[in-house]
């Protein structure tokens, strides 16, 4: 719709122009840094930092009635910039000029209600969001748009150039950090540093595909984590993992769209995602108080992190219920199907403590809660879930199994609906499938196959038939009808058909 088309008193707010005034605040010693400068941690106290508008109160001059029309009027726009996480300008990267915006499609993923078999199985109403339908088909997308414009804005003002953007990774962020590195390639180069020989083919074939410079480390994650700190401290490089905050701020995004698909009515909504790095829940939990500040939402959702029985470090400390005696700890994982959040001592745990006490503060009691499940619960409720039309990856299947166990806990009530987060799309991981249906798991992911959830494929190849097609060699004349003939009865024997 063309911006002269639309109701007078949105015009003025329906393109959104650079505003607000950002800082950088460290979590540790509350100190503020300029945002000039690409800053991960604290140069006093090294702990990590959260990005603030300074400015917010400006915002909450628009009454939330108002803002709720912005953004749906604004859905119409057929300006690239805002289709994506962008349409959140304001609430996101008010500093950043919408033409800086790098929008590859991210965003505004759907929003898929559970058939009512499967909600029956569960014991309450739920919805997946679909955050595998991002273009490196995982949420980390949302983040990458977010420090990716802002480069951008950054190379455009001259405050930086030929920036060489790094990660470390197993799969996700390094595919997403690749791809959107790779649209601004004349001036943004990136590197993403592997652990040799953990990652799968799929997890390789991403950032090689998008042109990024790929490094295989001996060691696990945490060792290319390490050496890329050790390159930021060092050399100007410009680090995508989520110490940066502008990939918080893009997460947020997830929060608003999932506010307006439910009209901002969110009084009987609970939010259930994975916690790995805890960047994902830190977003969740910002956005949700912007928006509820601002007057956009009324209610504050329910929101429930699970975590594997194998990476359990948040849900251990949740455990103490008396806040002044929790101590973090981190933990040695074990392997997990859930492997993108197989982190034993999240980068954002700060944020996360800072937040939820906030969350929970705001709201007027305890509204954030994580729930710990078992490997075996997470393939099981993946594979059945898409049994029954989703897509969801085995962080969705966390999600699921998460909702099971906070339905048993009475922490969801018969009139509350949940929203879960499949992470990622369930292509990504499907080596877990096979490892599952040809019971192959090694022992240490103490998966055993259900076999009513198994699945293989079944070769048709008659015994008595001497011909068979082969590529390049066709079948003709008798051979071919004889191969015809017997394969659809065969087919017609194994799936119980009879002639009419
Ligand atoms: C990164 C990732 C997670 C974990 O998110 P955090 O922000 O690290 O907690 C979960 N699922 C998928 C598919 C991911 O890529
Ligand atoms: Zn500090």
């Amino acid at each position: 719709m063309n911006p002269k088309d639309f109701p007078e008193h949105i015009r003025p707010h329906l393109i959104p122009k650079p505003s607000g005034q950002m800082i950088y605040r460290c979590l540790g010693c509350d100190r503020t840094y300029g945002i000039e400068k690409l800053l991960y941690t604290c140069p006093q106290c090294r702990q990590v930092l959260l990005l603030e508008d300074t400015d917010f109160d400006h915002l909450k001059t628009i009454p939330g009635r108002l803002w709720r029309q912005i953004f749906d009027y604004r859905k119409m726009l057929t300006i690239p910039a805002l289709k994506g996480i962008f349409l959140f300008h304001e609430f996101i990267g008010p500093v950043i000029p919408p033409d800086a915006v790098v929008y590859l499609g991210e965003g505004h993923t759907p929003v898929i209600e559970a058939n009512s078999r499967l909600q029956d199985a569960v014991g309450g109403r739920f919805y997946f969001k679909n955050d595998g339908q991002n273009p490196s088909a995982s949420f980390k997308d949302r983040g990458m748009a977010g420090a990716l414009s802002y480069i951008n804005y950054l190379l455009r003002q001259g405050l930086i150039s030929d920036v060489l953007a790094v990660c470390a990774s197993t799969g996700d962020t390094s595919a997403a950090a690749a791809l959107y590195a790779s649209y601004l390639q004349a001036s943004v180069k990136s590197a993403v540093l592997l652990p040799h020989k953990k990652v799968t083919p799929q997890q390789l074939a991403q950032p090689l595909g998008s042109g990024a410079r790929v490094f295989e480390i001996p060691g696990v994650f945490d060792d290319c984590m390490k050496i890329v700190e050790a390159l930021s401290e060092n050399y100007p490089v410009a680090l995508l993992n989520s110490k940066n905050a502008w990939r918080i701020l893009g997460q947020e995004s997830y929060s608003y769209e999932i506010a307006q698909w439910f009209e901002y009515d969110l009084a009987d909504k609970v939010i259930i995602l994975p916690i790995g790095n805890a960047g994902n829940i830190t977003a969740v939990m910002s956005g949700l108080l912007k928006f509820f500040h601002a007057g956009i939402i009324e209610t504050l959702p329910k929101i429930i992190g699970v975590q594997s029985e194998h990476a359990d470090p948040v849900y251990t400390y949740y455990l103490e219920p008396d806040a002044a005696k929790r101590r973090f700890t981190p933990v040695d994982v074990r392997p997990s199907v859930a492997q993108a959040a197989m982190i034993g001592n999240p980068v954002s745990m700060p944020r996360v403590i800072r937040l939820v006490d906030d969350y929970n503060k705001t709201a007027g009691g305890r509204k954030v809660f994580v729930a710990r499940v078992a490997e075996q619960d997470i393939m099981d409720w993946q594979l059945r879930a898409n049994r029954n039309g989703h897509v969801a990856c085995t962080h969705g299947g966390e999600c699921l199994a998460g909702l099971v166990t906070a339905v048993k806990n009475g922490w969801i009530a018969p009139t509350e609906s949940a929203v879960l987060d499949s992470t990622a799309h369930a292509l990504k991981f499907s080596g877990f499938q096979d490892m599952y249906f040809e019971n192959r798991f090694p022992d240490e992911y103490g998966v055993v196959p259900r076999p009513e959830l198994i699945n293989t494929p079944e070769l048709v190849c008659p015994a008595d038939l001497t011909e068979v097609p082969e590529p390049g060699k066709p079948l003709s004349g008798q051979a071919l009808a004889r191969f015809i003939r017997r394969v659809t009865e065969e087919i017609a024997t194994r799936l119980d058909l009879k002639k009419p």
